[in-house]
């Protein structure tokens, strides 16, 4: 590669010393490709049986794939179907060594695209609720799409600064990732234009904004509770420098040291000068795992004292009778009703998490499942309840084979002809979720979200 910035080559060759030929010679060579399945729809075994991809296993994630170089996962219809989600292997990392359980509360920060709260969902098994957040408006859209095709439910969306956060979620979360935004270099191989956007200064700068996010982090999280703080990033200043910094003004954090991590390398205390604790650390190098460079750190927060209790949001602004139309709707089309707790926003229903606490204040993207419209008296399912509904628990479903014609068409947004039956159906690909269909006249209206469609040739 021969773009890489020379104040950056100079930088590395004098932290890594005789290291540096063996680092600097895998960037001739390729980035490695990852997915991870989707164990919110399918067991790992029958993925392995179903996908058309050659998948070796990612050692550090559980269902994490290296694919092969011919494989085209993102052109796959089990990709809109949520099967999977394709993810830079080192990326699994953080939220592995996060350690989420069924039931806890999280925090994911610096959320978007939304590879790590997908993983972090998949871990909480349906079972408490993961708050993803994100600082910018069009990149929180994106991750509202993917937690949607992915078929998260109880996942609330929020585009806010960590400070207005803090403010509301004081000592409140078990668990917090901190993917801070960083200088990108561990992405250089994967992502040469980000060389372009590098500079001397720009580690240093990036430092600033990365403690004060971290800082705010650490007002939010729970006595007893513990948060990742990760970067794809190599440069000291943005990795031991920042939690160097924030041990020393934090005491009540310690950091984890995590055994399990054993394919990694240690954080270098020499490299800031700072506290020997910082080999707990874990760095990523490209030279020596298949993956690019990372950084992450476990941290935890001393237990003195209790979580603090917050009004749930189902309490404060959940509505006590369902619509009619969705009445409707549930008996005439599902076998499962969607049961729990549920809100309206202008037009929008949703189902919410039951632990998920008041939102109020807060710029929400969706505080939980989106249900559906209701429109003129109808009810017409949202995309995400498809997404999130198995074919078993509807009433009608159109079956299509990932290699069929129809299944690309029915992605494309056409209508498709030659059915019989009436209303709502959920069309599926194998026997996985694609999105829904009305069926009137012989024809399959598409319900595919136009926003969506795509050519996959
Ligand atoms: N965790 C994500 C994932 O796995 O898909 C990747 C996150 S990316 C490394 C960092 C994110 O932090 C970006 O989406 C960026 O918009 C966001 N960000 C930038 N400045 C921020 C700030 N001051 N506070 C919070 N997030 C910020």
């Amino acid at each position: 590669m021969s773009n890489l910035p020379e104040a950056f080559v100079d930088r590395m060759k004098g932290l890594l010393g005789p290291e540096y030929p063996q680092f600097i010679g895998c960037f001739n060579g390729t980035p490695h490709q990852g997915l991870r399945v989707n164990t919110l729809k399918i067991v790992i075994e029958d993925f392995l049986s179903l996908a058309p991809f050659e998948l070796k296993p990612v050692p550090w994630a559980e269902g994490g794939f290296y694919y092969g170089d011919e494989d085209r996962p993102g052109k796959h219809p089990y990709y809109y179907a949520g099967l999977y989600y394709i993810q830079e292997p080192s990326a699994m990392a953080p939220a592995e060594l996060l350690g989420v359980r069924p039931g806890h509360k999280v925090l994911d920060l610096c959320a978007a695209p939304g590879g790590k709260s997908f993983q972090i969902a998949a871990r909480l098994k349906g079972e408490g609720f993961l708050l993803s957040n994100e600082i910018d408006g069009s990149r929180v859209i994106v991750l509202g799409e993917n937690l949607e095709r992915l078929g998260v439910r109880n996942v609330a969306i929020t585009q806010e600064t960590p400070g207005r956060l803090a403010a509301v979620f004081k000592n409140y979360f078990d668990r917090i990732l901190v993917d801070a935004p960083c200088s990108g270099e561990g992405m250089f191989r994967k992502r040469p234009d980000m060389c372009s956007v590098w500079s001397y200064t720009l580690p240093d700068r990036m430092s600033v904004r990365q403690k004060s996010i971290l800082k705010h982090a650490a007002e939010m999280l729970a006595p007893g509770g513990r948060m990742v703080y990760s970067t794809c990033t190599f440069s000291p200043e943005e990795n031991e420098g920042v939690v160097d910094w924030f041990l020393k003004e934090h005491p009540d954090f310690s950091l984890v040291d995590d055994v399990r991590f054993t394919w990694f390398d240690r954080g270098v205390p020499e490299w800031v000068g700072g506290s020997p604790e910082l080999a707990k650390a874990y760095r990523l190098w490209p030279h020596k795992i298949k993956g690019e460079g990372h950084f992450m750190a476990l941290l935890e927060k001393r237990a003195d004292g209790g979580a603090n209790s917050l009004p749930l949001f189902h309490k404060r602004r959940g509505i006590s009778k369902l619509p009619v139309e969705y009445e409707f709707f549930m008996k005439e089309y599902m076998n499962e009703f969607v049961e729990g707790h549920f809100y309206v926003h202008k037009d929008q229903l949703y189902w919410i998490p039951p632990s998920l606490p008041d939102l109020s204040g807060l710029k929400v993207l969706r505080p939980g499942l989106r249900l559906g419209t209701i429109k003129k008296g109808r009810f017409i399912p949202g995309h995400a309840l498809a997404m999130s509904s198995g074919k078993e628990s509807v009433a009608q479903t159109i079956e299509f084979s990932s290699d069929s014609k129809e299944v690309m068409r029915y992605l494309e947004g056409f209508t498709l002809t030659g059915f019989d039956g009436k209303g709502w159906v959920l069309v599926t690909v194998d026997g996985y979720s694609l999105g829904w269909g009305k069926l009137a006249d012989g024809m399959l209206k598409n319900y595919y979200p136009k926003g969506l469609r795509r050519v996959l040739t």
